[in-house]
């Protein structure tokens, strides 16, 4: 007999007008992630079920359990909708298992099945006291068995298991991650796309300063990324020439400041290209001099973009615990040099001023340079549920 998963919908049963574009989406990002694995999908207005078999079960809930959109995964087992069958289900499926307590939660969906939903606890609960060697706890239980009594089967079910929450990736658009191989963006990334923003990621390169193991981690990374996703691509920017200009041509304490700036403007133009409506990126308040207020007020001058970031306000220590929560951390820490860190002034000013940020700017033809980096953007992946992850 096939298994059936009962997938319960995470935030957007809240917004009743959406609801209808929500649940789409979020069962198209089920069918592209589980697209190598046979399965059907039927969904209504609070609830989507996934019928498979049960040599399935597990890949099914593992990558279940990484899907946007999804407050709880259920492993549902399926029974004829009469009392006999329910009550052999729930023996069943209650005699392998340790517990001392239970509660029994009837869910009528079935309004014409003729025992109300109280009364069905107690015939199903009196059933169980009779079989196995149990109490009922209605307050505390260590066992809670719930049926949903409906017209085409009944369900019997007694573990949830917690789905990620947010909303499905792509709901609200895409964004630009500028994806370093820190701990810090991969994290944003990952948080952006909990609130429905699909990712494609931009990162700077400058070789040979920069090596192929730095890029190689960024990838990486964006395959990690991907599982929550499926759609994450990576763009590489040539951004050698701009940096060593910015070397040559700008006073130490303003490297940092204008690299950046000189980040944002080419992100922005990129986004656009990309029809992304937003940046994305893994600055923290004062984390280091590049994001005091002062710097980001003279960085983000240059664009109009609305730069989201979404560990703006965490302490490292949180961000390090998401990251290693989602699986980017041990990529993370990897020691290979970013391009940020190679051309790290002594002293970075900690309160730039945009005149001084503008003054030095002029000093050479950034323009041109950003014209003939966008056109040589590469895009270097496109991931295919993690072909690509053993790159490393
Ligand atoms: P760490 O976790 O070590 O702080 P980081 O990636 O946060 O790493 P920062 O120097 O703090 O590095 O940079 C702030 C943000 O700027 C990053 O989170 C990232 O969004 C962006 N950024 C920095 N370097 C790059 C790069 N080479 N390519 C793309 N984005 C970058
Ligand atoms: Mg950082």
């Amino acid at each position: 007999m096939k298994h059936l998963i009962l997938i319960k919908y995470g935030e957007l049963t809240t917004k009743k007008a959406n609801r209808k574009v929500f649940i789409n989406m979020l069962a198209k990002n089920i069918e592209s992630l589980l697209k190598e694995i046979p399965f059907k999908i039927s969904k209504d207005r609070v609830r989507m079920y996934i019928e498979v078999e049960e040599q399935y079960l597990e890949q099914v809930t593992t990558k279940l359990t990484k899907i946007f959109g999804i407050h709880s995964i259920v492993i549902c087992y399926p029974t004829e909708t009469n009392i006999d069958s329910i009550k052999t289900k729930a023996l069943e499926l209650l005699k392998g298992k340790v517990f001392k307590t239970f509660k029994v939660a009837t869910k009528r969906a079935d309004k014409s099945f003729p025992i109300p939903s109280m009364e069905f606890n107690n015939v199903i609960g009196g059933h169980i006291l009779k079989n196995i060697d149990c109490k009922v706890d209605v307050h505390n239980p260590e066992l809670l068995l719930t049926i949903e009594i409906r017209k085409e089967a009944t369900y019997l079910y007694t573990k949830e298991i917690k789905g990620i929450g947010g909303y499905p990736v792509g709901i609200q658009g895409k964004g630009l991650l500028m994806l370093s191989g820190g701990i810090d963006s991969p994290v944003a990334g990952y948080m952006a796309l909990k609130r429905g923003v699909d990712i494609e990621c931009l990162y700077f390169e400058s070789p040979p300063h920069t090596s192929l193991e730095a890029k190689n981690k960024v990838i990486k990374l964006a395959s990690i990324m991907n599982e929550y996703s499926g759609n994450v691509k990576v763009h590489v920017v040539p951004f050698t020439k701009i940096q060593e200009e910015i070397y040559r041509n700008v006073p130490d304490s303003y490297i940092i400041t204008i690299m950046r700036r000189m980040m944002y403007r080419i992100a922005e133009r990129y986004a656009k290209m990309r029809k992304c409506k937003i940046i994305v990126n893994g600055e923290s308040i004062g984390q280091v001099a590049s994001q005091t207020l002062t710097s980001m007020v003279v960085i983000n001058n240059v664009t109009n973009m609305p730069v989201i970031r979404p560990v703006a306000c965490l302490d490292k220590l949180e961000i390090i615990e998401i990251a290693k929560k989602i699986g980017t951390y041990e990529t993370s820490i990897l020691p290979f040099e970013d391009c940020c860190t190679i051309f790290l002034p002594k002293h970075p000013v900690i309160n730039p001023e945009l005149e001084k940020a503008i003054l030095y700017e002029k000093s050479f033809d950034y323009e041109t340079l950003i014209e003939d980096c966008v056109k040589h953007i590469d895009v270097i992946t496109q991931f295919e549920n993690n072909k690509n992850q053993d790159l490393l």
